[in-house]
């Protein structure tokens, strides 16, 4: 699955609908200060469904939608659409070609939308899960980040390198299993006592 295009429109610094292809191989974004690079990276987590303004730079998520400038007025609506080609099957159950749209209003009004269908956040979030492209996952390495994982204690560098060889889905899976497989166990240990108590 490749990310082929990012149509950012009212989010942050982008005032104007701007248009990313990405080929394949690797994309570099280059500018000056303050130009926007990180707003395109805040673009993409935020169509894949960030919920933390502060994570965003922000403090509340309306502070993503552009504020104006001393030339521009202020916009009503942020918009962040992403396509992906999943010819490969990447996505199970999608189309050659998905797209993700979010869109944000000042009065806070939402919208979600998977091919241009409504859809909800959580839907959005359960689609990347898996995919090594949620929000949480470790395809976004900010600033400052790699300082952290440095610094960080043995233990919790397992942990991040667990997840990102994709372990950790499966330790919660595990955990999950077990905690499953124990309610089945006093459920039967239950049953048997009634059975007992019958005879
Ligand atoms: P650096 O190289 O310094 O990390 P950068 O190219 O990554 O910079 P960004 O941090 O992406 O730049 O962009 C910051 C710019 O975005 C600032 O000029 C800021 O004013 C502008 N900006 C952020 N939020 C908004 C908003 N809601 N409306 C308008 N402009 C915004």
């Amino acid at each position: 699955m490749q990310l082929k295009t990012l149509v950012i429109n009212g989010f942050k610094s982008f005032a104007d609908k701007t248009q990313i292809d990405f080929v394949p191989g690797l994309t570099g974004i280059v500018g000056p200060n303050g130009s926007g690079k990180s707003n395109i990276t805040e673009a993409i987590r935020w169509s894949l469904g960030e919920q933390s303004a502060k994570s965003l730079r922000g403090e509340k998520m309306g502070d993503v939608i552009f504020a104006g400038t001393a030339s521009r007025p202020p916009l009503n609506r942020a918009e962040v659409v992403m396509t992906f080609d999943n010819r490969d099957g990447y996505l199970a159950n999608q189309p050659a070609e998905v797209s993700v749209t979010r869109r944000l209003y000042r009065d806070g009004e939402s919208d979600f939308l998977i091919n241009n269908q409504a859809v909800r956040l959580k839907d959005i979030v359960d689609l990347f899960m898996d995919s090594g492209l949620g929000k949480e996952s470790f395809s976004f390495i900010s600033q400052g980040r790699v300082e952290a994982i440095f610094n960080s204690k043995p233990e919790e560098r397992r942990g991040i390198l667990e997840e990102a060889a994709g372990v950790l889905k499966y330790k919660q899976q595990k955990i999950k299993a077990d905690k499953e497989l124990q309610t089945t166990t006093d459920n039967l240990d239950r049953v048997n006592d009634i059975i007992q108590e019958l005879h």
